[in-house]
């Protein structure tokens, strides 16, 4: 069996069709509504998303705002240059090794918030997220899928003024201020993915089609992430991957967002998102 998981205003709730389900009502009170702690107990929760048929939905999806469905994670790892076509557009050799930076977790918002721009260098970054279930220390590429515990949407926001204005440039600042990290709209287990390593990914501006690609492309793709970073570092339960985003970023023809601008994400098998900048 299979779940996909939302923040309901602060409420870990598990999505059917248009419905929502909140978490300690469907599993009666055997798990709680705390959205880090649904995350503790993933592998419960497929079992009391298959029971989901007899009961009462709490709400329609479509009538509420959802969080993130990991609102406060341990550690947010992203992957610059990861597809070839980007890292040539930027003018970036290929990396040797990922290319590993922060977004600190204060950045993380719900799918749909809006993006508060401070700056005139801000640029939209559509990348599927994967979220660590069971972590630890040197998991074998082989063995990733198995501490994954689902697959999400992201938008890496990033201040491109702010991220080259040290030398060497620091990633992690230009890419954390507050709401440049949208997540969402829900996390979807990875047994619901035909091919995991092959989930398509859309960025469209204000309608026009900017990013189209697929993590089939990645370079080093999310097995060999997970061995790389946990032979470094322990994983933990609830911590993001954002896997790399592919080309047509808008720092490679000069196009910034503006205010009222619409980033809208699509995710293959996870779903759409989109973020209003102001
Ligand atoms: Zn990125």
């Amino acid at each position: 069996m299979s779940f996909r998981l939302a923040n309901v205003a602060g409420r870990a709730a598990l999505v059917e069709g248009e419905h929502y389900y909140d978490l300690e009502t469907s599993s009666g009170g055997s798990l709680t509504s705390d959205p880090m702690a649904a995350l503790m107990a993933h592998a419960e929760l497929h079992a009391v998303a298959a029971g989901l048929g007899d009961m009462d939905p709490t709400g329609s999806v479509a009538d509420v705002e959802l969080g993130s469905p990991v609102p406060s994670p341990r550690s947010v790892f992203a992957i610059g240059l990861n597809y070839a076509d980007h890292a040539a557009e930027s003018s970036m050799e290929l990396p040797e090794v990922p290319l590993v930076f922060t977004k600190f977790p204060s950045c993380i918002v719900g799918a749909d918030a809006d993006v508060v721009l401070d700056s005139e260098a801000a640029d939209y970054e559509a990348e599927v997220v994967v979220v660590i279930g069971d972590g630890g220390r040197d998991i074998l590429a082989a063995d990733a899928w198995d501490h994954i515990a689902g697959v999400t949407g992201g938008q890496d926001i990033s201040d491109r003024a702010l991220q080259f204005a040290a030398k060497p440039p620091h990633f992690d600042l230009g890419k954390s201020r507050d709401t440049y990290g949208p997540v969402g709209p829900v996390l979807v287990s990875t047994d619901l993915f035909d091919d995991p390593n092959a989930i398509s990914i859309e960025c469209r501006v204000n309608g026009e089609v900017r990013q189209s690609s697929s993590t089939a492309s990645l370079i080093f793709d999310v097995p060999t992430l997970v061995e790389y970073l946990s032979s470094i570092l322990t994983l933990h339960t609830g911590d993001l991957i954002f896997t790399g985003t592919p080309d047509g970023v808008g720092a490679s023809k000069l196009m910034f967002l503006a205010p009222g601008d619409v980033i809208e994400t699509s995710i293959g098998g996870v779903g759409d998102f989109a973020n209003t900048c102001v």
